[in-house]
C-alpha cells in the first residue's frame, strides 16, 4: 500500500481520501482550512501543517482545489509541490480547472522532472462518498496508467482522454452539455405546466421520448416527480449553482481560445449567472427554473 499526499480536503477531497484510507493507503492531508484537516483526520487521514509535510515520502500527490489559480499556487509557489515533492512522486490534479492552467502545469511539471496527470472527476459529492466517480485523465499514457492504481478506490470509471489538459477538456465540455440540457428540462417543465400538463404525466412521456436527458431523469426541477431531484428538498445543492456556473464559464473560455461561439452555452451561463447574482450561489443549479417562472414550486 502507498503513501499518498493530498492537498485540498473540502467537499470532494474529504470523502475521496476516506476511500483511499479504506483501501489501505496512508494519506497525508493538508488544507488551508484547519477545520477541513480536522474533519479529514477523523476519516483516517494523517493531518499535515504544510504542503511540504503532506508530500513528504509520498509516492503520489493528489490535489483537489477550487480553481486554476489555486492549483497554480499549490504547485508553483515557493513551498509548493514542485519545490517540495520528490520527482519520483506521481502528481495528479483532480480539481476542475481551465485547460490553459492545466497545460501550464503540465509544462512546468515536465521542466521540473515530474510525471503529472490532469484527472478531473464527475459524480459529485455522493459519487465521491460512494467511490464511484468518473475520472478523465490527461497526460502521457504511461503516467495515466500509473495513476489508475491510486485512483481505483475512488472510481467507478476511469477514462484516458488524451494528452495533457484533455482530461479537463472532457470534463468542461461534459458539464457544459449538462447545463444546456438542464436549461432545456427547466424550460420544458415550465411550459408543460403552463400549458396545463400534469408534471408527472409529462415527465412519464418525455423520459421515454426524444426530449429525454440526464437532468430530466435525475434533476427534474419540479417536486415530487424524480426522487433524486433537489426540488424535493427546497433546492439544497446536489450540484451548486456556483460550481455549474464556474464549469460553463470554463467551457466558454475554452471555446473563446479556439474561436468557437456557443450560443446555447451562453444562455445556460447567463441563467446560472443570474442565480449567483441573486444570492443563490450555494443553492442547486436546477433552481434556474425560477429564472423562467418565479412561481415554480419547490
Ligand atoms: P471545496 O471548496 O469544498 O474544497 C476545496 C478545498 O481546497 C477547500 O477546503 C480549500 O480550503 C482548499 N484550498 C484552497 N486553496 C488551497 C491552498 N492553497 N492550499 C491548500 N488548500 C487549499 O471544493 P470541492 O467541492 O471539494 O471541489 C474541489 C474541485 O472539484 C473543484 O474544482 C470542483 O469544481 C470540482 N468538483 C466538485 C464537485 C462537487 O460536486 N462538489 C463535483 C465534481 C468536481
Amino acid at each position: 500500500m502507498a503513501t499518498i499526499g493530498w492537498i485540498g480536503l473540502g467537499n470532494m477531497g474529504k470523502p475521496m481520501t476516506k476511500n483511499l484510507v479504506a483501501a489501505g493507503h496512508t494519506v497525508r492531508g493538508y488544507d488551508l482550512n484547519s477545520q477541513a484537516v480536522a474533519e479529514a483526520e477523523a476519516g483516517g487521514v494523517t493531518a499535515c501543517g504544510s504542503i511540504a509535510e503532506a508530500v513528504d515520502g509520498a509516492e503520489a500527490v493528489f490535489t483537489m482545489l477550487p480553481k486554476g489559480e489555486h492549483a497554480r499556487s499549490v504547485y508553483l509557489d515557493a513551498g509548493g509541490v514542485f519545490e517540495t515533492a520528490s520527482t519520483e512522486a506521481l502528481l495528479v490534479d483532480s480539481s476542475t480547472i481551465d485547460v490553459e492552467s492545466a497545460q501550464a502545469l503540465h509544462e512546468a511539471a515536465e521542466k521540473s522532472g515530474f510525471a503529472f496527470v490532469d484527472a478531473p472527476v464527475s459524480g459529485g459529492i455522493s459519487g465521491a462518498a460512494a467511490g464511484t466517480l468518473t475520472f478523465m485523465l490527461g497526460g502521457s499514457e504511461a503516467d495515466a496508467e500509473r495513476a489508475k492504481a491510486y485512483i481505483d478506490p475512488m472510481a467507478g470509471n476511469i477514462f484516458y482522454a488524451g494528452a495533457g489538459g484533455l482530461g479537463q477538456a472532457a470534463k468542461i465540455v461534459n458539464n457544459m452539455m449538462l447545463a444546456i440540457s438542464l436549461e432545456g428540462a427547466a424550460e420544458g417543465a415550465v411550459l408543460a405546466r403552463k400549458l396545463g400538463l400534469d408534471a408527472q404525466t409529462f415527465w412519464d412521456i418525455a423520459h421515454v421520448s426524444s426530449g429525454d436527458s440526464w437532468p430530466l431523469r435525475t434533476w427534474y426541477p419540479v417536486p415530487g416527480v424524480v426522487e433524486t431531484a433537489a426540488a424535493n428538498k427546497g433546492f439544497d445543492a446536489t450540484f451548486s449553482a456556483m460550481l455549474a456556473h464556474k464549469d460553463v464559464g470554463l467551457a466558454l473560455a475554452g471555446a473563446e481560445s479556439v474561436g468557437v461561439e456557443l450560443p446555447a452555452a451562453q444562455v445556460a451561463y447567463s441563467s446560472l449567472q443570474k442565480l449567483v447574482d441573486d444570492g443563490y450561489a450555494d443553492k442547486d443549479c436546477s433552481l434556474i427554473i425560477r429564472n423562467i417562472d418565479p412561481e415554480a414550486p419547490g
